[in-house]
């Protein structure tokens, strides 16, 4: 029969039900909210975005840019709608939440291989080819019988964190300055600290962090997204060199770089919310409210959201997984997305378009593919099915998951060069991947 099911409407499986709908197949995709929320969203759209509103940096020396940019070459709907709704970020992809959500939706909707029945599966369907994309929030029933008849009983978990976002008018412009790091667009709002102002903002963040449960310190947490108290408690300096690090952001007024620097980033088009960059938080909401408040400029900063943080749940992917995104053990079964093991956005998305197009491919009878090896996907998936279980971790898009450029790749002028600089090396890497990925994508053609 060439149906395929897919469980959750998120970034992963929006993405996943659009390209095998793409192929002609019928999709059935299945999505709980409105009638059953997770702790992180808050609306019944597609592919919502729980926390920041960035797909990360672009450009041809950036990692997520390659992946962008494959993702562009095959028509994913989730970039384009993404560019539908860009906000601007500086060298980053960000977009308008709801305008991206509403788009994502509008594609399915007007789908007619799609259908999308808003209920929970508690149970993944013992026929057909089904991608399971119900994310890092997976309800419980499913999680358990994913773990019981799928993943050996093995679950992974970490915790993830969300930043408070602000109400503009609430923020003191007097103080607060436009500016990007290294002279990059001024899209950011700059609060800069003098010494004294970080260190009580610094006493204010450890009293708060000492009120919030201690059980959460001994849990492991994924580096991309820590929690601005779990930063705290490495010492007095981690965050002015973490996230409120005042580099390249000199205070127009003074010429200088203050001590520290909480940047914020645009959230909605009109420029009313702002979030504050690296600023993940679990702390309790009054505490979360008095620590935001000691950051210069934000005196009396409204809080539209408050920070949130939430287990994630994902599966021991070089145990269970190939690259072609299938359970080794049931090949019918695909998933992608956080469960699958990768980190982001845009790696759920691109995941989800691979188990998508074979899904497609195998209720069509015809074999599963995986990309090339040099582009940013095919890394990744391969990763996925291939790194080291004991300690595996859900992967971000990064320049290692692509083999380094071969001599002969090189480009003349640097052919007697032994080690190529990151700025030499990385718009080569760029231009093989996306190359290579057009390429196979005439390859897979129906
Ligand atoms: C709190 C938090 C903050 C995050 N912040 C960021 C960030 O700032 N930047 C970033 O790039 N990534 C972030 N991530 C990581 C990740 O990129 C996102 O979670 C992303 O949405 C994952 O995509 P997904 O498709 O795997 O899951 P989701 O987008 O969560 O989609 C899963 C969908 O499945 C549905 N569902 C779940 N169970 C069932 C069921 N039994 N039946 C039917 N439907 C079901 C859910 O309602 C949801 O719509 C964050 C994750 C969390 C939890």
């Amino acid at each position: 029969m060439n149906e395929v099911i897919v469980i959750g409407a998120g970034l992963a499986g929006s993405q996943a039900a659009l390209a095998a709908a793409s192929l002609g197949v019928q999709v059935k995709l299945f999505e709980m909210r409105p009638h059953k929320m997770t702790p992180a969203h808050r609306s019944s759209g597609a592919s919502e975005l729980v926390c920041s509103n960035s797909f990360g940096g672009e450009g041809d020396t950036n990692a997520k840019g390659l992946l962008q940019a494959e993702m562009r070459l095959a028509n994913a709907n989730i970039m384009q709608a993404a560019d539908a709704n860009r906000l601007p970020a500086g060298a980053a992809l960000a977009v308008e939440r709801d305008g991206f959500s509403a788009s994502v939706s509008a594609a399915l909707e007007a789908n007619p291989n799609i259908q999308i029945i808003r209920e929970e599966l508690t149970r993944v369907p013992d026929e057909g080819v089904v991608v399971i994309a119900s994310g890092p929030l997976t309800s419980d029933a499913l999680a358990e019988d994913i773990l019981s008849r799928f993943a050996g009983g093995e679950r992974l978990s970490f915790y993830d964190a969300a930043a408070p976002v602000l109400e503009f008018d609430s923020i003191n412009m007097d103080l607060v300055y436009r500016a990007g790091r290294y002279g990059q667009e001024a899209d950011y709002l700059n609060c800069p600290f003098n010494k004294e102002e970080y260190l009580a903002f610094y006493a204010r963040l450890e009293q708060a962090r000492s009120h919030t449960p201690h059980d959460w310190e001994k849990l492991e947490f994924f580096e991309g997204c820590m929690p601005i108290e779990e930063i705290a408690r490495r010492g007095i300096d981690t965050p002015r060199f973490g996230p409120l690090k005042p580099k390249g952001l000199p205070d127009p007024r003074t010429g200088r770089e203050p001590y520290a620097v909480a940047q914020l980033r645009q959230e909605d088009a009109a420029g009313q919310l702002w979030s504050i960059v690296g600023f993940q938080t679990g702390l309790k909401w009054g505490d979360q409210k008095e620590v935001v408040q000691t950051i210069p400029g934000l005196e009396q900063a409204e809080i539209a959201r408050y920070g949130v943080m939430h287990r994630n749940t994902y599966l021991c992917a070089p145990k269970l997984l190939e690259a072609t995104l299938q359970f080794k053990a049931h090949p019918r079964l695909l998933t992608a997305g956080v469960l699958a093991g990768t980190e982001g956005y845009l790696e759920s998305a691109a995941t989800g378009w691979l188990a998508g197009i074979n899904a497609a491919r195998l209720a069509l009878s015809l074999e599963p593919v995986v990309p090339p090896i040099n582009s940013m996907l095919g890394g990744l998936v391969r990763f996925l099915a291939t790194a080291e279980a004991k300690n595996f971790q859900p992967m971000n898009t990064n320049w290692a998951l692509v083999p380094e450029l071969e001599a002969h790749e090189k480009p003349i002028e640097f052919q007697n060069k032994k080690k190529l600089g990151k700025r030499e090396k990385r718009p080569v890497l760029f231009a093989r991947g996306k190359k290579e990925f057009a390429a196979w994508l005439e390859t897979i053609k129906l």
